[in-house]
């Protein structure tokens, strides 16, 4: 039987990619070594690590004047991270509100400044993005963060906010590589890797080389953007075997065609479901249509008595992890670039089936 792993994350990884780690798990490129056995400083692994930052940098376009930090902590660290780099002597930063990781970063960023909550989704259980026209932004905040992908809501930006000359900050865990974007419009972007990249354990953190290196006193040497970009990320142990395995993705992601081709196939995967999901009066997905997200589709059956029955069923078709979000319940199907359109067929496949079955 196939696996179809909708995992939100730690999320599927190309089955390519997981045999190639396989066939070089003992002994890499005959060195006699694994990955996870090398220093982080031998010409080995700095091989590694160079060519896993060109990768990225050519999948991203990623401008010259921005440094690619391969850090760990997951996104949660940069909540704190953030502030303590990016305030550079400013009283306040803007945040906007649109679900539950955008409501983490907030809390973190209130221990270090004022927040400016300059828009928010909360008065509608956050199913939609507010509108750019309805931020309230303050012009004189030392940076607007904002979440493009709420991983939990399935609340997805489809366009990049501008927000003139106040650097823009963008969780982008969920939604990274996911198509191309022009990261000159960022003035920082992270991502935990366990959704879209790899596995957990890897922050990856895009930052624009002019916002760093005024860090709030009292910063650990550990959180300071330019201390990470002086020693490549190496100023202490880097996540080495993580780091491996983003490298195997990248330059799979490069041989498919780059990040317009995924794109594409992340727009007809969504699609594909979402059009069913609207057919349907046995499913609801609650997300204003233009607000959809093409990675993480929350949705519920019209009676939840079934709820268990279907992950089950499902569970025997090998459609895996369907389960929902402990905090909004239901199901929820996340659909990375590692899954293929055949697993978005075989769910819908089910879900009729289900519904036919139960009459
Ligand atoms: C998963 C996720 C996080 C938290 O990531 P950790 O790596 O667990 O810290 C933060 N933001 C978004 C959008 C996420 O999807």
């Amino acid at each position: 039987m196939t696996i179809y792993n909708f995992s939100a994350g730690p999320a599927v990884l190309p089955k390519s990619v997981l045999t190639q780690a396989r066939d070089e798990m003992l002994d890499w490129h005959g060195s006699g070594m694994s990955i996870m056995e090398m220093s982080h400083r031998g010409k080995e692994f700095t091989a590694i690590a160079q060519q896993t930052e060109a990768d990225l940098r050519e999948l991203l376009a990623i401008p010259d004047n921005y440094k690619v930090l391969f850090l760990q902590g997951g996104a949660t660290a940069q909540f704190a991270m953030i502030p303590m780099n990016l305030l550079r002597g400013k009283a306040s930063a803007d945040y906007i509100d649109t679900g539950i990781w955008s409501e983490k970063a907030i809390k973190e960023a209130r221990r270090y400044s004022t927040v400016n909550v300059a828009a928010s989704s909360a008065d509608k259980a956050y199913t939609y993005a507010p509108a750019f026209a309805d931020w309230q932004l303050n012009s004189d905040a030392a940076y607007v963060h904002y979440t493009p992908n709420e991983t939990i809501g399935g609340v997805e930006f489809h366009r990049i906010p501008d927000t003139g000359d106040v650097p823009l900050v963008a969780d982008m865990s969920s939604n990274i590589l996911s198509k191309p974007i022009d990261v000159s419009r960022f003035g920082l972007i992270y991502a935990g890797a366990q959704k879209n990249i790899g596995p957990a354990g890897l922050t990856i953190v895009i930052v624009r080389e002019d916002l760093m290196g005024q860090v709030l006193s009292g910063t650990p040497t550990l959180y300071d953007y330019k201390v990470q970009a002086d020693n490549h990320s190496m100023y202490n142990t880097p996540p080495t075997y993580a780091m491996y395995i983003a490298g195997l993705v990248f330059q799979l992601l490069k041989r498919e065609g780059g990040l317009a081709t995924m794109e594409q196939a992340n727009i007809a995967k969504a699609k594909l479901l979402y059009d069913y999901l609207d057919s349907s009066d046995f499913y609801h997905n609650p997300v204003a249509p233009e607000n959809r997200s093409r990675m993480n589709v929350p949705f519920t059956l019209s009676n939840p008595a079934l709820d268990a029955a279907f992950l089950q069923g499902a569970q025997q078709q090998g459609l895996l992890q369907l389960k929902g979000h402990a905090l909004v319940g239901g199901m929820r199907a996340s659909m990375y670039n590692a899954m293929p359109f055949e697993g978005v067929q075989a769910l819908v496949d089910y879900m009729q089936d289900f519904v036919i079955k139960q009459g």
